[in-house]
């Protein structure tokens, strides 16, 4: 059966992705658009597809009433998606949320709202089946390598650091390696501010913007006599696509916050 979705943030870079990855879709159907910008045009001739019928709104609660979708899909910016998620999950409408940049706190919110109102939450800093299996991998090989760090390579217009990506990978390293304490040279000193990148738990997370970079990822280990890297790269936004498409189909009939791609994929 089809399912009716909404897209928050049309108008950006994953969002005219997801529009057309929609309108290319037989089964997940674009039933609305909102976005701060380009409203009144059509969102799929904005996305360089066919004109749809669709046309952009710029009021999201409108948008939610006129056209009751099973669910709503949420690439904006971080700080405006707790409170579209608000108005979304407290109407009893399922989400599927790229929007990175969620603290714990945010998190127990949107886990309560939408438990309260009977309807799920997906919350995916990376919706790449491949950066998944690379987060999945790492996990593994943490086991028997504990001294890791990770680098995290994004396009220069992104404004959260670590990427949500590299956030979670650093959170189920530093669970997965159970208290092992990873420390430099006791005299280690920066000379520079920053030189040895954020840290979780003793795992170093290095964040590079520069332009030409979609998202890409590298987990280090380090051993004696050996090192493992772990790499994803994400080529283009479209890598996103099959994720997201999944989740829409998929969150219908969830309840609450689930986090990360992979607890659709079991
Ligand atoms: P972008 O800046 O190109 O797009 C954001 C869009 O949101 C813009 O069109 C903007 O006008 C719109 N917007 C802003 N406030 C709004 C509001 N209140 N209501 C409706 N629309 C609003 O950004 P982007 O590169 O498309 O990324 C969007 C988010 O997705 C970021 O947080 C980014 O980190 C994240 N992201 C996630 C994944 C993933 O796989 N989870 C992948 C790439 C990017």
């Amino acid at each position: 059966m089809a399912v009716r979705a909404v897209v928050v943030g049309a108008m950006g870079r994953m969002g005219k992705e997801v529009v057309k990855a929609m309108l290319a879709s037989g089964d997940v159907v674009l039933a609305g658009a909102v976005d701060r910008s380009s409203v009144g045009a059509d969102a799929g001739a904005s996305a360089g597809c066919a004109p749809c019928g669709v046309l952009v709104a710029d009021d999201l609660a409108a948008t939610l009433d006129a056209v009751k979708p099973d669910v709503v899909v949420d690439f904006t910016r971080p700080e405006v998606v707790m409170g579209n998620l608000r108005l979304t999950l407290g109407k009893g409408i399922s989400a599927v949320v790229g929007t990175t940049g969620f603290t714990p706190d945010d998190l127990k919110e949107l886990d309560g709202l939408a438990t309260a109102n009977h309807c799920g939450v997906l919350i995916a800093p990376n919706f790449s089946v491949g950066a998944v299996l690379m987060m999945k991998l790492a996990t593994e090989a943490i086991r028997y390598m504990p001294r890791a760090e990770i680098i995290e390579l994004h396009h220069d217009q992104k404004l959260d650091a670590p990427s949500g990506t590299a956030s979670l990978t650093a959170e189920r390293l530093a669970a997965a390696r159970g208290g092992f304490l990873q420390q430099g040279h006791p005299d280690e000193k920066e000379k520079w501010s920053g030189a040895r990148g954020a840290s979780h738990e003793g795992i170093r997370v290095h964040s590079v913007r520069l332009p030409g970079y979609v998202a890409h990822q590298e987990v280090l280990f380090g051993g004696l006599g050996e090192t493992l890297t772990i790499r994803h790269d994400s080529l283009s936004r479209e890598s996103f696509m099959p994720g997201v498409l999944m989740a829409c189909r998929k969150m219908e009939k969830r309840t609450g916050l689930l986090y990360g791609l992979e607890k659709l994929m079991d």
